[in-house]
């Protein structure tokens, strides 16, 4: 199923989320269900809290690789990098928002097993950027400057 993208502004946006307690069909029927919400509204990436879930539970598309990540953990960074960022959840919006370049990351896929991966690029901005949606966090909040439309 569709789930509508819950917009900025939704008190469900700033909770922090509970970790996921059991991987079973339903957490990958909902990772599905992100997925192809996700793929609609020509997103790369959807954090659980914007469909109106408060779990940790994400789901990442570039390069035509998807990623599940359940209960995700940045365990190492390395250097800064400035760049554009938009949200589905703020829609029109798009800002400069400095992350780290490369960022290691551990977490349970859909069938529960442990992972744990280098990013760099904008797969490592991703990351970053979904993972703060788990902790309650826009990118309009940590942004150094707001825009309309894609150009600075
Ligand atoms: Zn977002």
């Amino acid at each position: 199923m569709i789930y509508e993208v819950l917009k900025a502004g939704d008190p469900v946006l700033k909770k922090i989320s509970a970790p996921v307690e059991k991987i079973d069909r339903r957490i990958r029927r909902l990772l599905d269900d992100m997925h192809a919400t996700m793929l609609l509204y020509n997103g790369i990436g959807l954090a659980a809290p914007q469909i109106g879930k408060n779990i940790r539970a994400v789901v990442i598309e570039l390069d035509e690789k998807r990623y599940d990540l359940i209960n995700p953990k940045i365990l190492k960074r390395e250097g800064k990098v400035i760049d554009t960022e938009g949200c589905l959840s703020v829609p029109d919006l798009f800002g400069e928002v400095e992350r780290s370049e490369k960022v290691e990351v551990e977490f349970l896929d859909r069938y529960g097993k442990h992972r744990k991966i280098w990013t760099e690029g904008l797969l490592a901005r991703c990351v970053q950027h979904e993972l703060d949606h788990l902790d309650g966090q826009l990118f309009i909040d940590i942004a150094q400057s707001v825009h309309r439309g894609e150009e600075k």
